[in-house]
């Protein structure tokens, strides 16, 4: 194909894209008993072990492609706007193109979370014809360490490969936090994702629980110098940031198992990667008393959270809705305890 071409269709589906988000926004503003986000798991396995992560193993086999159908049925019939397909890695699924084709056929806008190191040419261009809407991948630092292999370094030329090639919306996560050396290495990724022409978001290493951790002088520096790299798109309205950087407790409505949603492996809805085990029912059985429920289930680790995604979709809903049954994924002594080390 042609630069010329390349570039029509490029921008052909970035029309697309936006009309798509528009009526989710439309959607999700008008009627609340719909999810308008889901992570599903193809496959926990990962080629990485990142120090940090707890959202992996070694040996997982690949959720079969009708089992991923099916699932992804499930959460169309719920009405759900945007799937994301997350990990592990989802690139080692072997059907995964069919999975996103899937997402798309239930009239969802299909993402997908990766580490990129499986990324090739001809592999952007499979994501490319089978509706990928929009990528996120992580770069934890420059050169690899004992911490994390999501390094620009190894990581740059995966990232020129999706400048070339991707019809679709890229993103370039970088982290603080959770033992990351050198936080200046967050600031010269978001500056590489930028002169590529993606966009940059910052993401702060939670604990086992997505409770936050605080962040060192440096590292709430680098948090807020990068948080500027994100007024082009969605993320700046995300006003939880100056708490996160501080360590301080935001006041928000978790709508989590119910405008987002978790589906692990086993098919099970959670509230989040980082709370799961609550409500844990197979999507299965999911229905639309649990998203009522749910919408009005305040979360006792709410006011220390780090979760963006479920930050962000919270704010369709920010004014609406009191919560007025109460659940704690994280004990109180817990909370107390994370207080303390953030005060
Ligand atoms: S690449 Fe992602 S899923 Fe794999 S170990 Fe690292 S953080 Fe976890
Ligand atoms: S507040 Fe919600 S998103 Fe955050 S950790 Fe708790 S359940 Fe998960």
């Amino acid at each position: 194909m042609t630069d010329l071409n390349q570039h029509r269709l490029k921008r052909s589906r970035a029309r697309s894209r936006r009309l798509r988000e528009a009526k989710l926004v439309l959607k999700g503003a008008l009627d609340i008993e719909h999810p308008i986000m889901a992570h599903i798991i193809p496959i926990r396995r990962c080629n990485l072990s990142c120090a940090y992560c707890n959202e992996y193993d070694n040996y997982s086999k690949p959720v079969p492609l009708d089992t991923m159908r099916h699932r992804l049925h499930l959460l169309g019939r719920l009405g759900t706007g945007v799937i994301t397909l997350s990990g592990g890695e989802p690139l080692l699924h072997p059907e995964l193109d069919e999975v996103i084709r899937s997402i798309r056929a239930n009239r969802a806008m299909a993402g997908l979370i990766t580490n990129g190191y499986l990324l090739t040419a001809e592999r952007i261009q499979h994501l490319n014809d089978a509706g990928l809407d929009y990528l996120q991948i992580s770069i934890d630092n420059i050169k690899p360490d004992d911490v994390s292999k999501k390094s620009l370094k190894v990581l740059d030329r995966k990232l020129q490969l999706l400048a070339e090639n991707a019809h679709f919306h890229v993103n370039i996560n970088s982290v603080l936090g959770g033992g990351i050396h050198n936080p200046e290495d967050a600031l010269t990724v978001g500056r590489r994702a930028m002169e590529l022409g993606f966009t940059s978001t910052v993401g702060i290493i939670h604990d086992g629980d997505g409770q936050l951790r605080p962040l060192a002088e440096r590292e709430r520096e680098v948090f807020l110098e990068m948080k500027k790299f994100e007024k082009r798109h969605f993320s700046r309205f995300n006003g939880f940031q100056e708490n996160i950087a501080h360590g301080r407790p935001s006041d928000w409505r978790c709508r989590a198992g119910s405008r987002y949603l978790y589906i692990c492996e086993d098919g099970l809805v959670h509230y989040c990667s980082q709370q799961r085990g609550f409500p844990a029912k197979p999507l299965e059985q999911y229905s639309v008393e649990d998203i009522r429920r749910e919408y009005i289930t305040q979360k006792s680790c709410a006011p220390f959270c780090t979760i963006s995604c479920v930050h962000q979709i919270s704010y369709f809903d920010f004014f609406r809705g009191e919560q007025t049954r109460v659940v704690e994924p994280v004990p109180e002594e817990q909370l107390v305890s994370i207080k303390v080390a953030g005060a």
